[in-house]
């Protein structure tokens, strides 16, 4: 029997397509340029309950599962690679507490993520600690009914406006990665510091951020999940993570670029003909055609792995190295269709292309990817 997208699949294809034609992509490049967090899309996307999406109702989610966030996140990227960076990053924060939070942290934070209209923000990149997260020196020490934060974090997606932050940091030191430990910061705690916000590439939107800790008391109700368990849950977030982030995002920017592609070649007439007619673009046509379907079987069924309960971990690896190479691909392609007027910023072709490139780096780097993969292929 052949894939079917369920009909609620369907009905949350069709809203957030909408929502990203007519409150996407009319600021896609402004934001851009401008370099802004979208704010407004952010609270219309918590008013329409996209941000809810895949999770429980009982927390202010929208209820549905892995395939319609990633088939959420496909459809902003679609229009916006910022808006569907900052979407699928803020609900991969969530999806940590989600996972690993107690009832009462889901209700003082994860309900405000959902429905609250607060940003989320993962924080566990640090200046020393990128593909290697196991080398961290953010620490918390316990102090009473406290831990003490000290350290800083670099590259975090929308370190700037968060309200609710997830902090990985060191709770026992010579244990490394068996002494990192989860904490929920909030943004207004004393000695928590925006530090320097990145100018970008691409996604120009998201608002990353450095951010310190200077001293900052954090209560013990604030550690998520057990002490000195942080990092394996890290791991197991990002693995699911990863599979909206990177490659449906991907995906998503593939398709967009592609769709302009096509478009532009039927218009444009070069030697009396709509340059369609050849067949040098008609196979760059095909390539880009058939590297975005099995980009998306591949995102899709490590989204219906996820629903099903079973590791992710090898095929949300092989679906974001995939859709990542594609999305490269099929912009650089699409770009190429465009000839000059590609190369302006008059056409959406060249942000498309800046946009792709950070599927290939964030939610661990296509070579960690690999790692990932030939490790299972061999064991
Ligand atoms: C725009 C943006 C947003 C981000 N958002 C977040 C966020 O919200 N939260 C967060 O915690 N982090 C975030 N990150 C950080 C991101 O996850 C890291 O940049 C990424 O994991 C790579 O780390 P690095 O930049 O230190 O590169 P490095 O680890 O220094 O890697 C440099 C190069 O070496 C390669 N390399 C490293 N180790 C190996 C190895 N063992 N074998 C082969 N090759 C290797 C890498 O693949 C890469 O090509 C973001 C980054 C960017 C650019």
């Amino acid at each position: 029997m052949d894939f079917r997208l369920t009909p609620e699949q369907v009905m949350i294809q069709k809203t957030v397509r909408k929502f990203a034609e007519e409150v996407c992509e009319p600021i896609a490049a402004e934001i851009d340029k401008e370099h802004r967090f979208p704010h407004e899309t952010f609270k219309k996307m918590t008013e329409c309950g996209i941000t809810g999406i895949g999770f429980p109702k009982e927390y202010g989610g929208s209820g549905l599962d892995k395939i319609a966030q990633t088939i959420a996140t496909e459809e902003l990227a679609k229009k916006c690679g910022t808006t569907s960076a900052v979407f699928s990053i803020h609900q991969g924060a969530a999806w940590f507490i989600h996972l690993f939070g107690s009832h009462e942290q889901k209700e003082k934070y994860l309900r405000p993520l959902l429905e609250g209209g607060v940003v989320g923000a993962f924080a566990l990149t640090e200046p020393n600690a990128g593909s290697d997260a196991s080398n961290l020196q953010t620490v918390a020490v316990e102090d009473g009914d406290d831990y003490i934060l000290n350290g800083s974090k670099c590259f975090i997606t929308g370190g700037s406006v968060a309200g609710i932050y997830f902090v990985l940091a060191l709770t026992d030191p010579p244990a490394k990665t068996r002494g990192i430990s989860a904490f929920i910061v909030e943004a207004g705690m004393p000695g928590f510091e925006v530090g320097k916000i990145e100018e970008k590439m691409g996604i120009r939107g998201s608002a990353t951020a450095e951010i310190i800790f200077k001293d900052v008391r954090v209560p013990k109700e604030n550690l998520m999940g057990k002490l000195n368990k942080g990092f394996s849950m890290a791991l197991a977030s990002i693995d699911a993570a990863r599979i909206t982030v990177a490659a449906a995002q991907a995906l998503g920017i593939a398709e967009g670029a592609f769709e302009h592609a096509v478009q532009y070649s039927k218009e444009r007439v070069q030697f009396g003909k709509p340059i369609s007619y050849k067949q040098g673009l008609q196979w760059y046509i095909a390539e880009m055609k058939t590297r975005i379907e099995a980009a998306r079987w591949l995102t899709y069924h490590a989204a219906w792995r996820s629903d099903q309960k079973l590791s992710v971990t090898t095929e949300g690896a092989m679906a974001k190295l995939y859709a990542s190479e594609a999305a490269s691909f099929v912009t650089n392609k699409a770009l190429q269709i465009h000839g000059g007027y590609g190369y302006m910023m008059d056409y959406p072709i060249e942000r498309m292309l800046r946009d792709a490139k950070i599927t290939e780096i964030y939610e661990g780097t296509n070579e960690i990817q690999k790692m990932v993969i030939g490790r299972s292929a061999l064991s």
